[in-house]
């Protein structure tokens, strides 16, 4: 079948046949849960086990193992998991976290939790990760780490970063949110910076219902991490004396254990996970290379040969350029996409650096915006302070999640999006 037969004709949306004339709900099913999650889970139910951690320290070697670090550390969620691995690496009072602002709040917005605050990077254009030429200049001494975000699953140049870390003596936090099982020239991505943590929300690629991970090799961090957030099952791995002697009570005041449920979803997802993002990969991979020559449209996944792939390709998102297409604003090509019979959707996350929590809400009494509170100076960034960032709106279309390739039904899926590509000057 060539998808070039499909394109033909009215489009739907201005009274034409649909490309997608069936819709195809087990293409995108997610989470797949079977028998042997659910009985995983009873077995914890009719133990009672939901507050130990027996299980959860089997899912963390296994987790730890599969992705190649030394540490696993579950959390109740990956915003508690992104703060632990905050904790961790010594961000405190005054302390300055570099950031993305295309991003899930809860990679930067913990850092107000300690004391610290957040100075926001541009991102690229292609990766829309942060740019590692955006980095250094905002260093200063009181910058204690770099966060970067695998962004809708994209792999970050993690190399120029690590060598601008290692130079300034700062520490790399990634936020594999987006992209567990994604792979940076060779590596595992969570296992490149100091620490990696991450979601394993329901929707996530990785998905056990509300949890979170962290991983590292760095002892201090995993003891640290522990110290703040735990109070009990680790208090027989806290080797540093200072952290020792809190041990009983968390140092953050906080509870990051997570329900064993979800622990024990997480090893039987772990077992099958390398195979079905194996698939989506191939479902993903096929939808992007039939768009390749499309006007307008542009993968976002590394370039072939790069040594660099996706993982679970969560929120997969695609390039979208209105110069190609006469100006068509995203949303009205959304709109005709949508009614061809296939998603597609906006996905991209609002900018956080113009948002009022980091412009104007004072959070904890201080007289001043949190965000500068933390600070010794005014370090809000304003419009037009991060160009490629601000841009981005209107230059990304969200993609149909495909869990497999099954062929027929994938191009005309891609027929869709071509159909509509092609025909754009109709809807001008
Ligand atoms: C989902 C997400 C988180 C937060 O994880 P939760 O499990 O929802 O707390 C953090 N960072 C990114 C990039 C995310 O997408």
């Amino acid at each position: 079948m060539n998808i070039s037969s499909w394109v033909e004709g009215d489009l739907a949306i201005l009274g034409g046949p649909k490309v997608v004339a069936e819709p195809a709900p087990e293409l995108f099913h997610w989470p797949i849960v079977t028998q042997e999650d659910e009985d995983a889970v009873l077995d914890v139910l009719r133990r009672g086990a939901m507050s130990g951690w027996d299980v959860s320290l089997q899912f963390e070697q296994e987790f730890a193992a599969w992705i190649g670090s030394a540490y696993g550390l579950t959390f109740c969620n990956g915003t508690a998991a992104l703060l632990g691995a905050m904790y961790g690496c010594g961000i405190g009072r005054g302390d300055e976290l570099i950031a993305p602002s295309r991003t899930y709040w809860a990679s930067v917005l913990p850092v107000f939790s300690l004391g610290g605050t957040a100075v926001f990077a541009d991102v690229e254009e292609h990766s829309l990760c942060i740019d590692p030429n955006d980095i250094e200049h905002r260093i200063t001494p009181r910058t204690k780490a770099i966060m970067v975000v695998h962004y809708c699953g994209y792999p970050v140049d993690m190399d120029p970063i690590m060598e601008i870390a290692e130079r300034h003596n700062l520490k790399v936090i990634e936020d594999v949110s987006h992209a567990q099982g994604g792979v940076y020239k060779g590596r595992k991505v969570g296992t490149i910076g100091h620490v990696g943590a991450m979601s394993m929300m329901s929707g996530k690629s990785f998905p056990v219902g509300e949890g979170g991970i962290m991983v590292t090799d760095d002892q201090e961090i995993f003891e640290r991490a522990i110290a703040f957030g735990f109070y009990q099952r680790h208090a027989e791995y806290l080797t540093t004396p200072e952290l020792k002697a809190a041990a009983g009570l968390p140092l953050g005041g906080f509870k990051h254990r997570l329900n064993q449920t979800a622990s024990a979803m997480g090893r039987v997802q772990l077992k099958y996970y390398d195979e079905r993002t194996e698939k989506i990969r191939a479902g993903m991979n096929h939808f992007w290379d039939l768009l390749e020559d499309t006007p307008g449209l542009r993968a976002h996944r590394p370039p072939k040969g790069s040594g660099s792939h996706m993982g679970g390709w969560y929120n997969p998102i695609g390039h979208y350029l209105p110069e190609e297409l006469g100006g068509l604003p995203v949303d009205r090509f959304a709109e005709a996409v949508n009614a061809e019979g296939a998603f597609c959707g906006r996905g991209i996350n609002a900018p956080l650096h113009l948002h009022p929590v980091f412009n104007d809400v004072d959070i904890y009494h201080d007289g001043v915006p949190t965000r500068i509170a933390f600070s010794d100076r005014d370090l809000r960034q304003p419009q037009g302070s991060l160009p490629i960032t601000e841009k981005l709106d209107g230059r990304v279309v969200g993609v149909p999640w495909f869990k497999y390739d099954d062929g027929e039904r994938i191009e005309a899926y891609a027929a869709a999006f071509r159909k509509v590509a092609l025909h754009a000057s109709e809807l001008l």
